[in-house]
């Protein structure tokens, strides 16, 4: 009815103005000019990522990975592979044929991994890795063979060789003890011996972001970017070594794993946190750290949207005034519940009952226009940031035009309506002199890893002859 969208259009300027409306003279923070102004922070920042002196203190880390390679089709053999760091633990075993050109997942097993020993010790995790492994390769009766494998370890860690990676910290919610500062191979390989019951092959670690570019990359040899938006974000692209001046050598490229997330933990994006942002930031586990993740990935999404709603419900703008316990409690409102929502009306009407809410129809889609808000957001900040991305590329070639593919993957890209569509639209807008393919990656984060660990046996078998 006109009523019921009048009322729309007068909440969804106070909840954009709410959010938003900081820098004064400014209505609207995520205008083009104003992710341009992102962008362009974001480029400088890669730079002293980069740099040979100033890394150590740059909020985007930009991490040598050690894959110098994307696959060239040669590759085979069979894999092991951990994913350790996305929604779920899992244990996978992987075939790679040459002839076919194709990875094969023949069998993978999610293991839980409960929420104490995220936050216990690091002896407890890795020997809880190693067992389920261990009754991986039992029941799949694969426990005489001594198999390579890919460890997909989505955190930011400093790589020293293919198979020797320092955890420089962790993010979304795991915070287990005595693991940051070391190097996670060596505790892997100490668990396992600790089982005293199989053996593995030689190690490679991986990125996710790492693991999406190298499994598009079979398919598509243009593929030079991986992207990560799930449970947090994260990017890495190839890029001329003679830029990476931690790196000896000049010739030929290295992929490097940005940790993007870190983005504004300098301060540099303080102008357009809002005061969601901070609270999010504030009652997280790893306060200060990966502001950028924050806005966007999907460990957060759904917080930041509850206190949207908490503080309208407040203002009596919502449900009557009246908070329903389940709304007023920290993390009960999912992230999935955004992609819900939007996906349509009547969904919304069942959330916000099963939240104990009393809505009336304006509430439903109000609370559509807030996740709206929210996720249309992050989708506008990560074009942002991939547009920075492609335009470094384009420039170290120095072309007038890019055509590049970008492997994506992560759940809130994946399964949020509009998401992809949102950020796609964004970039072009951005880079409007790059051409880019987005592919979703099929398993990045397991077919992936075993790509890496194939790419670098074939490596080392070359180096060998
Ligand atoms: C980690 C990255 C990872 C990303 C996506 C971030 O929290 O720091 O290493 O790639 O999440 O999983
Ligand atoms: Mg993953």
């Amino acid at each position: 009815s006109p009523e019921v969208s009048a009322f729309n259009l007068r909440i969804s300027c106070e909840i954009s103005f709410k959010l938003f409306h900081k820098r004064s003279n400014e209505t609207d923070p995520l205008s083009p000019e104003t992710l341009q102004e992102v962008s362009a922070r974001l480029r400088k920042d890669l730079l002293r990522g980069l740099g040979k002196h100033s890394h150590h203190k740059a909020p985007v880390k930009m991490l040598p990975t050690f894959v110098r390679a994307t696959p060239d089709g040669t590759e085979k053999g069979d894999f092991l592979a951990l994913d350790l760091g996305g929604t779920n633990f899992r244990v996978l075993h992987v075939r790679v044929e040459e002839e076919a050109q194709k990875v094969l997942k023949m069998d993978s097993q999610i293991c839980a991994i409960p929420q104490e020993m995220m936050l216990g010790t690091g002896e407890q995790l890795f020997d809880h890795i190693a067992t389920c492994l261990g009754d991986f390769l039992e029941s799949h009766n694969l426990k005489c063979q001594t198999l390579p494998l890919g460890f997909t370890f989505s955190f930011p860690c400093e790589q020293l060789e293919i198979d020797k990676s320092i955890l420089i910290r962790w993010t979304k919610g795991f915070n287990c003890s005595g693991v940051e500062g070391k190097d996670v191979v060596q505790l892997l390989k100490e668990a396992i011996q600790r089982t005293g019951d199989y053996h593995i092959g030689s190690v490679a670690m991986v990125n996710d972001t790492v693991g999406t570019m190298m499994s598009c990359g079979y398919k598509d040899q243009s593929c030079e970017i991986g992207m990560i938006i799930g449970t947090g974000t994260n990017a890495c692209y190839m890029e001329e070594i003679k830029n990476v001046k931690r790196i000896e050598g000049e010739d030929g490229r290295m992929c490097i794993n940005t940790e993007w997330g870190g983005f504004g933990d300098d301060g540099s994006l303080d102008d357009i946190l809002t005061e969601f942002d901070v609270e999010v930031d504030k009652t997280s586990i790893n306060p200060g750290v990966h502001i950028f993740e924050k806005m966007i990935s999907g460990m957060y999404l759904g917080e930041i949207v509850r206190l949207v709603l908490v503080k309208m419900t407040k203002d009596k703008l919502l449900f009557k005034g009246q908070i329903s316990e389940a709304l007023g409690t920290s993390g009960r409102f999912e992230t999935k519940f955004i992609s819900e929502i939007e996906d349509g009306l009547e969904n919304a009407k069942k959330i916000l009952t099963e939240l104990g809410l009393d809505w009336g129809l304006v509430d439903a889609s109000v609370v559509c226009l807030v996740c709206d808000t929210i996720s249309s957001r992050s989708a506008y900040l990560c074009a942002a940031a991939l547009a920075t991305l492609v335009n470094r590329i384009r420039n170290n070639r120095k072309l007038d035009h890019l055509k590049t593919t970008v492997g994506v993957d992560g759940t809130v890209y994946r399964k949020h309506p509009t998401f992809s569509s949102k950020l796609q639209k964004a970039v072009r807008l951005l880079a409007p002199q790059c051409d880019i393919t987005f592919l979703v990656s099929e398993d990045g984060s397991g077919k992936g890893a075993a790509m890496v660990t194939a790419v670098a046996q074939r490596l080392a078998h070359q180096s060998r002859l």
